[in-house]
């Protein structure tokens, strides 16, 4: 889940602090009213037709997808399997409906979720990895851990409860439920700051069926730094190694999306297994703080890795940091004009009403996925699209929802790359990664002791 779309890294401290607080707010206001508009509209067989939206030009108006080429990639994707390994649904469950699941008849399309069975089948989805997503503000209160608990307890039942789906937990589970025609689930962790300092919550997620856990989200924890804070730990500290050594041993993937180049650079120098980046883009072509930079890209073959690519438009569009600088100027404008917290928010609502932000495009995507194999090869390229939310401008243009997929594939196919190629980025590269950090843990386990030290927990005064 990314939800705050706007440059921190130009605002003094306070003022940041304040900002992420009140943007956050201000997100999660809008984004509850959009979703009762569109329950409203759920019964529209129009606006259920606009989600199935398959037409042979992109939603941008400007591509033409040749529809030999877009066959090619949706059988591709049915043989490769398609794994996607982030999707936010079981935020979605609890922020909508407090986790009822008989509000949703999962067989059917739901116009106000980001996922839904026919949506997946019509993406050619294979594999997802549900996102255990829980606000880092949370750690704070000492109350990641519980809200942890919510998440995998939804996302566990809305698993059960749905014959289309099966849990893995292993790369053969992911080949075995695909070949029987269902869509294979795994569970990653966005957050670091989820286990509350305490490897035996790790090992309680590995056992849920987390295969990842991101070190950090958009805030930094005791022990690693985020990509969107200020440098305080300048990396991991050594209590973050030591998680970072027990995920290799257990056999859950450090996932270094989010976090600060210095934790990237830190997990790659530690690890024994390969990383991911579970939904991340390449800083050359949008210059966002948590995007990929190039050192770290070309280490990647080394490692054995994977960065997964996502579709939202800050972290897709190369037009974006030009934008976010024009928003941080309106920002420091309204901030000389009003005292108030209220007539600056109204503010920046109304400069963005004014001033749309870039899409991106599908093309953009593309050009994402190029520079990755240019750096890091074709072996280290995946998807991780990162749905969260059912506004129809938070991801690129042409890929807004998870019948999406083939159109990015078609685009590939049209810039020559061959089927195999095709294959590795779909899901045979995750494969061999998750393989491969399988096996490292086999090893480890033999020789090496569960680690037992609990860290210390920051005292948090605000
Ligand atoms: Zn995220």
């Amino acid at each position: 889940m990314d939800i705050i779309q706007f440059n921190i890294i130009d605002c003094s401290i306070n003022d940041r602090k304040l900002l992420i607080e009140k943007l956050k707010e201000r997100f999660l206001i809008s984004r509850r009213r959009f979703l009762e508009q569109t329950s409203f509209l759920g019964s529209s067989a129009l606006f259920a037709q606009s989600l199935f939206a398959s037409a042979a030009i992109a939603s941008d108006g400007t591509a033409a997808v040749d529809p030999k080429l877009l066959d090619r990639a949706k059988a591709l994707l049915e043989k490769a399997p398609l794994i996607d390994t982030h999707n936010d649904l079981p935020s979605m469950f609890l922020e909508t409906k407090a986790g009822d699941l008989t509000s949703f008849d999962m067989s059917k399309v739901q116009p106000t979720l980001c996922a839904d069975v026919p949506r997946m089948r019509e993406g050619r989805i294979g594999a997802q990895y549900w996102s255990i997503f829980v606000e880092s503000a949370t750690q704070k209160s000492h109350t990641s851990l519980h809200e942890a608990l919510r998440e995998f307890d939804v996302a566990l039942r809305f698993i059960q409860s749905t014959p289309d789906l099966e849990q893995a937990r292993t790369a053969d589970d992911i080949d075995r439920i695909h070949k029987a025609g269902r869509i294979a689930c795994l569970f990653g962790v966005e957050g670091g700051h989820m286990i509350e300092n305490s490897p035996a919550a790790l090992r309680t997620f590995y056992e849920l069926g987390a295969r990842y856990m991101t070190l950090t989200h958009w805030d930094n924890i005791d022990w690693a730094d985020s990509a969107t804070d200020r440098p305080e730990r300048f990396g991991l500290t050594e209590f973050g190694e030591k998680i970072v050594k027990e995920m290799n041993r257990l056999g859950m993937f450090a996932d270094i999306s989010h976090v600060s180049p210095d934790t990237m650079r830190d997990t790659l120098r530690v690890t024994r297994a390969p990383v991911i980046f579970s939904h991340s883009n390449a800083f050359a072509i949008d210059p966002h703080p948590r995007s990929v930079p190039d050192d770290v890209l070309q280490r990647m073959p080394a490692n054995g890795g994977v960065v997964h690519v996502n579709f939202i438009r800050e972290f897709v569009s190369p037009l974006n940091p030009a934008y976010q600088e024009k928003r941080t100027a309106a920002l420091k404008n309204l901030h000389a004009r009003f005292d108030t917290d209220d007539a600056i928010t109204k503010g920046i609502a109304a400069w963005e009403k004014e001033n749309a932000p870039p899409r991106g495009t599908i093309s953009d995507v593309a050009d994402h996925i190029d520079h990755i194999r240019k750096v890091a090869g074709i072996d280290h390229v995946g998807i991780g699209a990162d749905f969260d939310d059912v506004a129809l401008d938070s991801m690129a243009a042409g890929l807004e929802n998870v019948t999406r997929y083939p159109y990015l594939f078609a685009e590939l196919l049209h810039r020559g790359y061959s089927d195999e190629d095709v294959l590795k980025i779909a899901g045979r590269n995750h494969l061999r990664a998750l393989r491969q950090m399988e096996k490292v843990a086999a090893e480890l386990r033999k020789t090496e002791a569960p680690f037992i030290g609990e860290g210390v927990k920051a005292k948090w005064t605000s």
